[in-house]
């Protein structure tokens, strides 16, 4: 399983995560979320890792 973490001091809420990755959400406050927090497998939200431009997400191996 791999934790996949969004830190929200960092996040701009510039939305390139959610374009390239369904398990990710902008919420109310403006910044990126998961939807799930614990995945399978890493998928499209290592995709989003290399995408954030101020480096946010992280997905770790539990
Ligand atoms: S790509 Fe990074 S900065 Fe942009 S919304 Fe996603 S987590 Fe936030």
């Amino acid at each position: 399983m791999f934790k996949v973490t969004i830190d929200k001091e960092k996040c701009i809420g510039c939305g390139a995560c959610v374009a390239v990755c369904d398990n990710l959400e902008i919420k109310d406050d403006g910044k990126a979320h998961p939807k799930k927090t614990e995945v399978e497998k890493p998928d499209c939200n290592k995709e989003a890792v290399d995408i954030c431009p101020v480096q946010a997400i992280e997905v770790k191996e539990m």
